[in-house]
């Protein structure tokens, strides 16, 4: 089958992601693939509600510091496993976040409800990437699904394909869109956009590459 590379991203898992996240930006009412989404809009499609933190009773004072303070990081949001009495679902999201994040973990538990995922009856508890404790309700496939189609969802691929060789920067299109910078640039390499974009900013992506490796980065990074 002919795929066009510029409707769709190159990959056949980003394909069936973003079918998925195309389907859901239609189902908001969305009518260009740059208009930014709502997920909180979405999310009362899906029976889900966001309550604040602050809301949330029976919390000891201590539970709430380190929730908000030392253990701010560790934690993005969730949904309640157990729905209320009307079928409705809460969402509590970290608001030490921002808006930004704040979007992306919404955006994921929507997509779980829209694809239909069902959650474990116990949560799994595992080391995730990067070493952490991470606490999961759903399995490994559908973690990344809900991730996956959520940010499709938020940045669609042929948005961000013409954003790129505009020559904007991920900070520009991040703020477009009301995401992080780090989602934009996980959607760009997911999409095979980042060898782009590095183009369109070699003086950034140097920078950047110098910031993280100290002056020795620079005599490695030739060598790449
Ligand atoms: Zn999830």
């Amino acid at each position: 089958m002919y795929v066009d590379d510029k409707v769709l991203p190159p990959t056949q898992k980003g394909r069936f992601y973003e079918l998925r996240a195309q389907g859901l930006r239609d189902f908001a009412g969305l009518s260009s693939d740059d208009e930014p989404l709502d997920p909180f809009a979405l999310a009362n499609y899906a029976k889900l509600m966001v309550v604040d933190f602050n809301m949330i009773m029976g919390l000891s004072e201590e539970a709430r510091a380190h929730l908000l303070g030392q253990g701010s990081n560790a934690w993005s949001g969730g949904t309640a496993s157990r729905p209320l009495p009307n079928g409705w679902r809460l969402v509590i999201l970290n608001p030490t976040h921002g808006a930004q994040r704040n979007n992306a973990t919404l955006m994921e538990e929507v997509c779980h409800v829209f694809l239909g995922h069902k959650a474990n009856r116990l949560a799994i508890v595992a080391q995730d990437k990067h070493g952490k404790m991470a606490s999961r309700d759903y399995n490994d496939d559908d973690e990344e699904a809900a991730y996956a189609v959520g940010a499709a969802s938020l940045v669609p691929f042929t948005a961000l394909r013409r954003f790129v060789f505009q020559g904007k920067t991920s900070k520009e299109i991040a703020q477009h869109f009301n995401v992080s910078r780090d989602l934009v640039e996980y959607r760009m390499k997911v999409s095979r956009l980042w060898q782009d974009y590095k183009a369109q900013h070699p003086e950034e992506i140097q920078r950047r590459y110098a910031q993280q490796n100290g002056y020795r980065g620079n005599a490695e990074g030739r060598r790449n």
